[in-house]
């Protein structure tokens, strides 16, 4: 007996697979050239990671017109990029959008948002492009490897067990940064086991500048097992436990280090403010109470020498400092709120991050299939016939400022193009947009 999977998929000449900008575009464009498309996504919805691109703004492109300025913005895959940006670059991203009723307006840096400011209108503007292409969406599918026969894909498989068929395959699995939205390198795995070479990720550990001058006279001070969080305005955005060390600049060490990437990512879109915690197995009653139990057993010392076996020394006048407490106090004469708030700050110690150090504060990614083995033209594996490769899949250095989504629309449109004359065994795919 055929399961409900397979009777679904019986019909489609495209499937494509990863619900992100780069799949979206690409099926939405398989369809509009004729193609019947299936779009699998593991998540419940699609565009995960978009929702959350341009720190949930979306930074769709960058209106950069001149070919040759765009083009040295990715270095060594310029030369790749020429043809695919020749039937679909940035005035064709703005003209696409702009037709899917979704204008737009360029920022600074030339950075090209939607004029609704709303990531979701970008997700909308896809989603209404493959609904009138008739694109069958499938959400809550997670596919867990291709099967091939020779130079060509036989099927992809999904958890269920299912083997699912097509004419043409679109991978749109993305890289592996933020996996918590469904970029978890599944593709990457797939590529490697099927024979394709795949440049690991290259991620940004870069230490972080810190505005406020203190922490020079913190320099050398390293801390195990505290917390850092970080914030963008209000909204934490991240916490992590581990290893720091500051430095005369600000801080580094191991936690700072894995967690440099994710916060240059929203360094790009706003003020970001870190909180340490030097104590995260503590609330600030129990800190408060063995600052008392110290503060008892010396009552007539001055403070700032009455912290023996707390912390590390060097922290100590930092932290008087910024509560305001005269070091020179003797113990007994601090106030209860004084106490408080030294075990507040020992609890969440805010800085400012005003960038990375050696980085030119571009967010740049790698990682991914090789190009050598990626036909431009089409966005076709060179290993399988049938095969296309798009977005974070490719292995891309690129800047911020909206060169990663222009890379998945052109992607995806010259994939979907190619991959719909593979489905339909047609010659002729006229260049329309749907
Ligand atoms: C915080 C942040 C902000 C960013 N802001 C911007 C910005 O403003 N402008 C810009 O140009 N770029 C930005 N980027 C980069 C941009 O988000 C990516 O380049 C883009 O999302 C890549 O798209 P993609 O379709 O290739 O992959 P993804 O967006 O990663 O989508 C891949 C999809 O495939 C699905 N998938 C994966 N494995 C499977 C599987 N086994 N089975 C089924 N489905 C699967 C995933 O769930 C996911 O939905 C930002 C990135 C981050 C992290």
């Amino acid at each position: 007996m055929l399961c409900l999977d397979t009777i679904l998929f019986m019909d489609y000449d495209v499937i494509v697979i990863g619900g992100g900008p780069a799949g979206m575009m690409a099926a939405g464009r398989a369809a509009a050239c004729g193609a019947r498309v299936c779009l699998l996504e593991k998540n419940p919805t699609l565009g995960t990671k978009l929702l959350i691109t341009g720190g949930g703004r979306s930074n769709v492109a960058n209106a950069e017109f001149d070919q040759h300025i765009f083009l040295a913005k990715f270095h060594d895959a310029a030369k790749f990029l020429f043809s695919p940006l020749s039937p679909f670059g940035v005035q064709d991203t703005i003209d696409f959008f702009h037709g899917q009723g979704m204008p737009t307006k360029v920022e600074a840096e030339k950075r090209v948002f939607p004029v609704s400011f709303s990531a979701q209108s970008v997700c909308n503007a896809l989603v209404r492009y493959m609904r009138v292409g008739r694109v069958t969406v499938l959400t809550d599918r997670v596919v867990v490897g291709l099967e091939t026969i020779v130079d060509t894909v036989s099927g992809v498989r999904l958890k269920s067990g299912t083997l699912l068929q097509a004419q043409a395959y679109v991978l749109a699995t993305g890289g592996q940064s933020r996996p918590e939205t469904g970029s978890t390198g599944d593709g990457f795995r797939w590529l490697e086991m099927i024979g394709h070479t795949v440049i690991a990720p290259r991620p940004a550990l870069v230490p972080l500048v810190i505005r406020e001058s203190w922490v020079h006279a913190l320099s050398g001070a390293s801390f195990s097992d505290v917390k850092l969080s970080y914030f963008q305005g209000e909204k934490k955005i991240e916490s992590r436990k581990g290893k720091i060390l500051f430095t005369h600049f600000g801080l580094s060490g191991p936690l700072v280090l894995n967690m440099s990437r994710s916060i240059s990512e929203f360094l790009e879109y706003g003020e970001v403010t870190v909180s340490l915690d030097f104590m995260p197995t503590k609330n600030i009653g129990e800190i408060d109470r063995e600052i008392q139990v110290l503060f008892a057993a010396q009552k007539n010392k001055q403070v700032k020498n009455s912290f023996d076996g707390f912390l590390v020394p060097l922290i100590i006048p930092v932290l008087l400092k910024l509560t305001g407490i005269n070091p020179d106090t003797p113990v007994h004469s601090v106030s209860r709120d004084e106490r408080l708030s030294l075990a507040r700050a020992v609890k969440d110690l805010r800085m400012t991050v005003t960038g990375l150090l050696g980085e030119d504060k571009a967010i740049v990614t790698s990682g991914g299939v090789s190009l050598e083995e990626v036909d431009c033209k089409y966005m076709r594996s060179r290993l399988y016939s049938n095969l296309y490769l798009v977005g974070d899949v490719l292995n891309i250095d690129r800047p911020s400022g909206g060169y990663s989504l222009q890379l998945c629309w052109t992607t995806g449109f010259v994939a979907g193009t190619a991959a719909a004359k593979t489905g339909t065994n047609t010659t002729d795919i006229s260049r329309s947009m749907g």
